[in-house]
């Protein structure tokens, strides 16, 4: 049994009730060694031991804690041991921030669930039930302190039950800042898209949840107000209908999240481990990515090309309901056209949703910002964030040094902001691609949000390198000093903060797009990274984008491009392709691995285009299915240049020997895996951190990460921030933040 260092952050009701002395006759009574710590935004204990005992200490953590205390939030993550000598209580830094500790919106728990369902309580179905130990927070927080009257729940004038219940310390809704009931709380109506003017075509004695409930059963569209926004609904099993709802969303092949009533019923369509049951119930309740099984009752198209299905559970009173009524899975997707943020405000809803949904689930509590449902998936044992928004939004990442005020603004794609206070560092939800209009807005709000909600004066800002991306204009017309920092070195700096690591390490920054020192298009790089500071040690060899933009869209571009420098110009069929690739015309050069990953999908048949980012990779890894090989194919590298040719001309000889798809593709990702481990030896480091959006692929980074350790390589993987451009902010934050320290 390996040893394992934990760092568990908490919050809640967890300072002040005799937290840390408890943590302390755990650990030393398991033997573990580390430290617990009160921090600006809550508790934040590190435990190192075997990790059977770990997983001891967590399951006892959560059932031996003092009576008075309430958890509320806590993420757990991984890493490796730090060679503590004995188990402490640290005094808290003294000079650390006292920020507000703002709560993630948590999953209805089993004492409200409980009262949902019984006939005899005064809360009987009632789709907005809550107490202190759940229901929605940062989605209905104006501004801090958080206190009712500066909550979204401010209109609503509690009846004299429900102010019994606040103001009863011992009530399990003393403080509960949303607390409502049927009398005085929210209340949901069902509205057809046709006339918003509440339910003329519904009786009004009629239940609007089961309402919407037949309405699904009928095939119907229907846009539920949840937590954080509206949410697309339509029953998963009716293909006509998801083929419908994806015409009118715009969007054709991205997989669909869904929701089922039950762990029961998730298992009937996919495979589920304890650890993704975990998740699955945990009070963020992400949407899990689970292994579908072959025949499982779910239309096809509800996520045609991924290799997973995304499933959640019900996480709000209305959710439960709702689902009970169906007893049926559902695709739940957020509330917008394709690109799009997702619709928070009921008129909004009409204006932008009125087209998509026959159907309208409304609520009058206001949702105070948007919120995604946060995506999560179990990689090498871990929870590892791929979408962090509801559930795990606003909680802070803890880094190894005391940071300026920084503001990192992120990337262009899957968009989150970041504000350092401290040690802290705030990353907001979600934001999404800053490619309309609409979503630059949502963007410049959430900056101004997370700036307003925290207090925060930033002394200055972290953006991308990348001259055109949005939110390096509104840095740069910030009137703030601006640090721009490489695509690439935020990915990995951003794994290396998370998963704490301490000195040199060998980044490894592989994606689809980033903006690299020489102008070209990164993406297969490989960073010795020191101090703030990194040296590219290895890289693909660079190859032309044949039509730039298109070439992404496109991947047989790319195979056409790499065939062309692997076998001349007779192996390029299309004569406007082959003039571009001679003279080079509108063909940027390029190392990234994502789009030799759409190459070799083209070649091997998988996938010749790419509807939404990733599809080709996605359909590349799904495509291996249950083969298990070792077979690698022929990378040479030489003075850290990685030459793909061999490797092109391998795979078109497999091709043309009818070798499968499935395993093809898994000898292109050992090619991968086992070129990560060669540059490590070479390198000499003892640490490795794996980032950027190729990591998303399960098959891969398992495998790598395998490989690593085998080598007694330290292997550092994205857990609480996702591996894609969601986790730059952090990177950014982490980079600019000692650059500054250094000063200017
Ligand atoms: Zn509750
Ligand atoms: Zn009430
Ligand atoms: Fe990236």
């Amino acid at each position: 049994m390996g040893l394992r260092r934990l760092r568990v952050h908490m919050a809640g009701a967890v300072q002040g009730v005799g937290f840390r002395p408890f943590v302390y006759r755990l650990a030393s009574e398991l033997d573990l060694k580390g430290w617990v710590l009160n921090s600006g935004s809550g508790l934040v204990i590190e435990a190192e031991g075997p990790e059977d005992t770990l997983e001891q200490f967590l399951v006892r953590l959560e059932t031996e804690r003092p009576r008075a205390s309430v958890v509320l939030a806590r993420e757990v993550s991984v890493l490796e041991p730090a060679g503590y000598a004995s188990f402490e209580i640290r005094r808290s830094d003294e000079q650390e921030e006292k920020t507000v500790s703002l709560l993630p919106d948590l999953a209805t728990c089993p004492d409200c669930l409980r009262e949902l369902n019984d006939p005899a309580d005064r809360r009987y179905r009632y789709p907005f039930t809550n107490c202190t130990a759940c229901g929605p927070r940062y989605t209905i927080i104006l501004d801090i302190p958080y206190d009712r009257p500066r909550t979204t729940m401010r209109d609503f004038q509690m009846c004299p039950d429900c102010l019994r219940e606040y103001t009863d310390p011992a009530d399990r809704r003393f403080h509960a800042q949303p607390n409502a009931c049927p009398v005085c709380g929210p209340r949901v109506w069902i509205e057809t898209a046709a006339n918003p003017s509440v339910t003329a075509a519904l009786p009004p004695d009629r239940d609007p949840i089961r309402a919407a409930a037949e309405a699904l059963r009928a095939g119907r569209i229907v846009a539920l107000k949840g937590i954080g926004g509206f949410q697309l609904l339509v029953d998963a099993r009716n293909e006509e209908a998801v083929a419908r709802l994806r015409r009118l969303k715009q969007r054709e092949e991205k997989p669909f999240a869904l929701m089922a009533p039950t762990l029961d019923c998730i298992r009937q369509c996919a495979e589920v481990s304890d650890a993704e049951e975990r998740l699955l119930r945990s009070p963020a309740a992400p949407i899990v990515l689970l292994r579908p099984h072959e025949n499982h009752p779910l239309a096809p198209n509800v996520a045609q090309s991924s290799p997973y299905l995304g499933f959640m559970l019900p996480y709000s009173p209305l959710h439960h309901l709702l689902m009970e009524e169906c007893g049926f899975p559902i695709v739940a997707t957020s509330g917008n056209l394709t690109d799009e943020p997702i619709a928070i405000g009921n008129q909004e809803a009409r204006a932008r949703l009125g087209g998509i949904a026959d159907l309208f689930l409304m609520h009058d509590r206001p949702v105070a910002r948007p919120c995604d449902d946060s995506v999560a998936r179990v990689s090498r044992g871990r929870e590892s964030v791929l979408r962090r928004a509801r559930g795990y939004a606003p909680l802070p990442v803890l880094v190894r040094r005391r940071l300026p005020a920084v503001l990192a603004v992120g990337g262009h794609l899957k968009n989150t902001v970041a504000i350092a206070v401290g040690r802290q560092v705030y990353l907001s939800q979600h934001v999404g691609d800053l490619d309309t209009a609409e979503a630059r807005r949502a963007f410049v709000r959430a900056i101004e949000d997370l700036c307003r909600l925290y207090r925060f004066q930033p002394e200055l800002v972290a953006c991308d390198l990348h001259p055109d991306y949005a939110s390096t204009h509104w840095a740069q017309s910030s009137g703030l000093p601006v640090y721009a920092v490489q695509h690439h070195h935020a990915h990995v700096a951003s794994c290396a903060a998370e998963n704490d690591l301490e000195g040199e390490y060998l980044g490894v920054g592989w994606d689809g797009t980033g903006f690299g020192l020489d102008g070209s298009v990164w993406g297969g790089e490989f960073f010795l990274v020191q101090d703030g500071k990194f040296e590219r040690v290895a890289h693909l060899r660079p190859f032309r984008l044949p039509g730039g933009e298109a070439a992404v869209k496109e991947g047989w571009r790319v195979s056409a491009s790499l065939c062309f420098e692997t076998f001349g110009p007779d192996a390029v069929e299309k004569p406007t392709l082959l003039r571009m690739l001679e003279r080079g015309v509108n063909s940027p050069w390029s190392t990234s691995v994502g789009r030799l990953f759409d190459a070799i999908a083209a070649l091997a048949g998988v996938a010749r285009t790419n509807r939404f980012e990733g599809q080709a990779a996605m359909q590349l890894e799904r495509a291996i299915g249950r083969i298990r090989t070792e077979d690698c194919y022929p990378l040479d590298e030489k003075d850290g240049v990685a030459d793909w040719r061999p490797l092109i001309r391998a795979v078109q000889y497999d091709v043309g020997k009818r070798v499968s798809a499935g395993l093809i593709s898994a000898r292109f990702h050992n090619t991968l895996a086992a070129w990560i481990v060669r540059v490590a030896r070479r390198t000499g480091v003892r640490q490795v951190a794996l980032s950027g959006g190729v990591f998303q692929n399960s098959y891969l980074t398992e495998r790598a990460a395998a490989l690593l350790e085998q080598a007694g390589i330290r292997v550092a993987t994205h857990q609480r921030v996702p591996a894609n451009d969601g986790g730059l902010a952090l990177g950014q934050a982490v980079i600019a933040g000692q650059a500054f320290s250094g000063g200017f």
